[in-house]
């Protein structure tokens, strides 16, 4: 019997013991290759040693002290770190717990931002359908994962809609990549019209949807024009990094790899890298001074912000990710698992995408490869390939609902930037098996 309320209330999970490199153990002894680093966190994979004498020392110097009365020397040094190496114009940083947390500082600050500045009509967010931004009620009212929000609905804000930048199904076989892009702006320049485009706070959205829709970045032209349509209406892009940022997509941020500087950005998972639970929100520095100049405080607040544990442990994981210097790292091994990828994947009839970025992929599966049908939503087969791959030593991340919160399946990977080749090989040929067996299983062919 258990007393805790886990995910599942149907049944208890595998117990946890001990995690070392790539691998975690459970208590029967088996080993597991964490190929998804839990939901993309564990990106120095487990017990990395720098970060845990790192945490040693703050432990025994000093484990909490309430930011109300002081800040603390390591907060300050993480804070330098992140403004350091942050995209440009961003100067300053707001600790909290998580993503979720981060979110709902970044909304409310943008919020009080517009109040500071005289321009309090402003109250509406713009988000897109198939997105997460964390499961507090301000961000998965922001958020459009269906299937989270549904029972919640009724109590959320309302939140402006427009359309995934989901190339895979929804540029058309006539159009171009390019008139793809014009659309998706159109519509998005449409509905701040709509709602007034002096009554728009802020547009939220992931630079590389994340658990969502599986590793999907936006295509060419889209974040710029995205800024461009922001800026001439003097509404707020705030990129939600969360589970993208941090390394993950081989750039310390994936927006650098749009060649555009948000206004706010959160970014957590990667953060702390598992070590201890820590989410940021990065402010340009004219929102800030905004504050600074106006009220003289961020209306905000938890106990545990800018917590010495969460700090020391975070500014340890960034610190090797910059003296090891991963980012190239990343993205040579994430060319060998594309490679890979699509090795064992490309002649599997129900394999209908590849896509991703660094060590950030995402595997959609398909009923039929030409029409793009999804296998029937009942199936679950995100579930069942879950269960194959843990029985077969490989932890990865699948999820339904990847084309409407009910339909579509596709698995997420995301290892720890210090994998090797012959580790990716291994994650390759497990998850592949599991495919095979859960594909076979259910009376689909596994191979054309
Ligand atoms: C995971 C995630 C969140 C929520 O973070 P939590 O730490 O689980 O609260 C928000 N946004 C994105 C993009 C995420 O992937």
């Amino acid at each position: 019997m258990s007393h805790v309320i886990h995910r599942s209330l149907a049944k208890v999970p595998l117990v946890a013991v001990g995690g070392k490199g790539v691998q975690l153990f459970d208590k029967a002894g088996k080993a597991y290759i964490d190929a998804s680093g839990g939901a993309a966190v564990s990106c120095l994979g487990h017990a990395q040693p720098d970060v845990m004498a790192a945490m040693h020392r703050q432990i025994d110097q000093l484990a909490y002290a309430h930011t109300s009365f002081f800040t603390t020397e390591v907060q300050e040094e993480l804070a330098d770190h992140l403004v350091a190496h942050a995209p440009a114009g961003m100067t300053d940083v707001y600790f909290v717990s998580g993503g979720s947390e981060a979110v709902e500082a970044a909304l409310k600050m943008a919020r009080q931002y517009f109040v500071e500045i005289g321009q309090p009509e402003r109250t509406h967010f713009v988000a897109r359908r198939q997105s997460y931004h964390g499961n507090t009620l301000g961000a998965l009212a922001v958020g459009g994962n269906e299937w989270r929000r549904k029972q919640f609905a009724p109590i959320l804000m309302d939140v402006g809609r427009v359309a995934p930048a989901y190339e895979y199904r929804d540029r058309r076989a006539d159009e171009s990549q390019q008139a793809y892009t014009a659309r998706l702006l159109a519509e998005i320049d449409a509905k701040f019209q709509e709602l007034g485009t002096d009554k728009v706070i802020a547009f939220v959205a992931e630079p590389v949807v994340g658990a969502t829709l599986g590793a999907i970045a936006a295509p060419a032209g889209y974040w710029t024009g995205l800024r461009a349509l922001c800026d001439r209406y003097g509404i707020l892009l705030i990129a939600d990094e969360v589970m993208c940022g941090m390394g993950r997509t081989g750039s310390l941020h994936a927006v650098e790899q749009e060649g555009i500087s948000p206004d706010l950005m959160t970014i957590a998972k990667g953060l702390g890298g598992g070590y201890q639970p820590i989410g940021a929100v990065l402010a340009q520095g004219r929102i800030v001074e905004a504050m600074r100049k106006g009220s003289g405080l961020f209306q905000h607040g938890h106990t545990y912000i800018g917590h010495p544990m969460a700090a020391a442990a975070a500014l340890a994981v960034q610190k090797v990710i910059q003296r090891d210097q991963l980012m190239p790292q990343v993205l040579a091994r994430g060319a060998y698992l594309q490679k890979q990828l699509h090795a064992r994947f490309d002649t599997n009839p129900h394999v209908g995408d590849i896509r991703g970025r660094g060590l950030f992929w995402g595997v959609e599966l398909v009923q039929d490869k030409d029409s793009k049908a999804p296998f029937d939503a009942a199936l679950k087969l995100h579930a069942q390939i879950k269960a194959q791959a843990m029985a077969n030593g490989v932890l990865c991340y699948p999820m339904g609902g990847t084309i409407d919160g009910k339909h579509g399946d596709h698995i997420l990977l995301a290892p720890p930037f210090i994998i090797s080749e012959s580790e990716l090989d291994q994650v390759v040929e497990r998850l592949g098996d599991a495919i095979d067996t859960v594909l076979a299983r259910n009376g689909a062919t596994a191979a054309a």
